[in-house]
């Protein structure tokens, strides 16, 4: 978590619902507030860089950002040696926390082993197909994006819930990742529903659209809207299960996409020397890496970027737009607690401090909160 860590001094205003202005030091005499921060705060030493483990994979599904742009292309470097003195580097120069995507990490699991023993500390993005042994400790992120007709015809998968549960349930590493688009929002409970009964924990993406992409799967406003109400309806019903907040929801189904409301501090959107700016790469699965190019979700569109592994650096960056009143705190250690929960395996969720969704508004900067 790179942040940005504010001074004990007067809050910036704020509008709507919001009471007072308060000083942070203030806020922090809330008893809730500060033990939740004092659990969140143990965590502020994680930097991320992610990686392309490999180019392949053995689904293709509409709307995938890894087969966009030129990454795709790359030569697979799978050279375990290499790969194991890369992580030895990574580690020197700071990385603690490191995210193994692709195309499909469960394809080469000799390379993720070789990227466990340097650098323990991470989560693989997988479609779940294909099972990553035990001896690979890094949270698995299963991602899911409808029921299994949905995703006969987005992922060309044939029974794609049922297999997945049948390889992940009871496994600890394990958290289901609905991604909501603009069709499948009203299938969502029957999703969750089975995971639920299952046991497994589950969160939630949106669907955000690659440069150009023309497809149907892009959100409206009326579908963000839905899909705020359906996650918020979620959350209640199956409060075990479901890691997520109500401050995520509002974050991740606004108008403006995370950048605009946030501005992102990757390094394709911050070619600053701070921050994430300075410390984040993304590796290709050549071992290359451009800067310019560096964040989470390369060739994803920044104005309709609303994607969960993005938020969890955007909106964790900018504790210092969220202390304009104790509500707007509780909200962003909810998020924090949601994100540690999501991506640090054997963080446990706790209830959330703020029921009610604040207005991610209320975190835009100043100027452009006019
Ligand atoms: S499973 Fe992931 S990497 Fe593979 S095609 Fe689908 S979105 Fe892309
Ligand atoms: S796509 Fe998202 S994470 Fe990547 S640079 Fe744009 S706003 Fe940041």
């Amino acid at each position: 978590m790179d942040l940005e860590i504010p001074a004990a001094a007067p809050a910036k205003p704020t509008t709507a619902a919001v009471a007072a202005p308060v000083t942070f030091a203030e806020i922090l005499k809330h008893p809730d507030i500060a033990a939740r921060f004092q659990q969140v705060r143990r965590y502020f030493f994680l930097r991320e860089s992610t990686y392309d483990m490999t180019s392949r994979c053995n689904v293709r599904c509409d709307g995938c950002y890894y087969y966009e742009g030129d990454k795709q292309n790359a030569v697979d470097n799978v050279n375990a040696t290499a790969w194991r003195d890369l992580f030895r580097a990574e580690k020197a120069r700071g990385i603690t926390f490191v995210v193994l995507a692709g195309a499909e990490p469960a394809l080469v699991p000799e390379l993720l082993e070789a990227c466990y023993a340097e650098i323990p500390l991470g989560a693989i993005a997988s479609n779940g197909l294909v099972r990553i042994p035990e001896s690979v400790g890094y949270r698995i992120h299963v991602s899911v994006w409808g029921n299994d007709a949905t995703s006969e015809r987005v992922r060309k998968a044939k029974r794609m819930l049922e297999r997945q549960m049948e390889i992940y349930a009871g496994d600890p590493r394990a958290v289901f990742v609905y991604t909501f688009t603009r069709e499948n929002i009203a299938e969502s409970r029957a999703v969750v529903e089975p995971l639920a009964k299952h046991g497994c924990k589950v969160t939630f993406n949106m669907f955000s659209a690659t440069v150009g992409y023309q497809g149907s799967l892009t959100h409206t406003p009326e579908s963000l809207a839905e899909t705020r109400q359906t996650m918020l309806r979620l959350l209640a019903d199956f409060p075990e299960q479901v890691l997520f907040s109500p401050y995520s929801a509002a974050a991740h189904t606004d108008a403006r996409s995370l950048h605009n409301l946030y501005s992102c501090p990757y390094p394709r959107q911050n070619q600053g020397q701070f921050g994430l700016g300075r410390t984040f790469r993304q590796y290709h699965s050549d071992l290359t890496w451009v800067r310019e190019a560096s964040c989470c979700v390369p060739d994803t569109d920044c104005a309709d970027c609303r994607h969960y592994a993005a938020g969890s650096a955007i909106v964790t960056a900018r504790m210092n737009r969220h202390i304009g009143s104790a509500d707007q705190f509780r909200s962003w250690l909810d998020y924090v607690d949601t994100y540690l929960a999501v991506w640090v395996q054997g963080y446990a969720k706790s209830p959330n401090l703020c029921a009610v969704p604040v207005s991610p508004s209320l975190a835009l900067q100043p100027e452009a909160n006019r």
